[in-house]
């Protein structure tokens, strides 16, 4: 992919709400940034998200990093298709959908294995 359209795919960054520790009241510090890909319903995002920790060592709380909220509104561990996907294709799957009616509404289009495992996914979130 050239630098031209990555740059012009949507881009989110998450971060944690809160910037100092609850327990000692430091400061926080960037501990991770990771990057990658996620295949919406509609489009492919680029989403960063920053993992921030506590430098302080004698905090109780030093050893537990801290991670943005909001991030399994976007994509779950280990997910190439992002959370709208799999809800969307378990909603389509219960109103008696095949999987190639969902394939052809979704502007990503997924292979049909990979539909079958995103309903999997959804009767165990469900
Ligand atoms: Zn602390």
């Amino acid at each position: 992919m050239c630098l031209k359209t990555y740059l012009q795919i949507p881009h989110v960054v998450l971060a944690p709400a809160i910037s100092t520790c609850p327990l000692c009241g430091n400061r926080l510090h960037v501990r991770k940034t990771m990057s990658r890909g996620v295949r919406g319903k509609s489009a492919v995002l680029r989403v960063t998200v920053k993992e921030l920790h506590r430098a302080n060592p004698d905090c109780k709380l030093c050893h537990v990093p801290v991670k943005p909220e909001g991030l399994a509104f976007f994509y779950l561990p280990r997910m190439v298709y992002g959370t709208d996907v799999v809800f969307f294709v378990g909603e389509k799957k219960l109103k008696d959908w095949l999987y190639r009616q969902i394939r052809e509404a979704l502007d990503v289009k997924p292979a049909l294995s990979s539909l079958s495992r995103l309903f999997h996914l959804f009767e165990q979130l469900a």
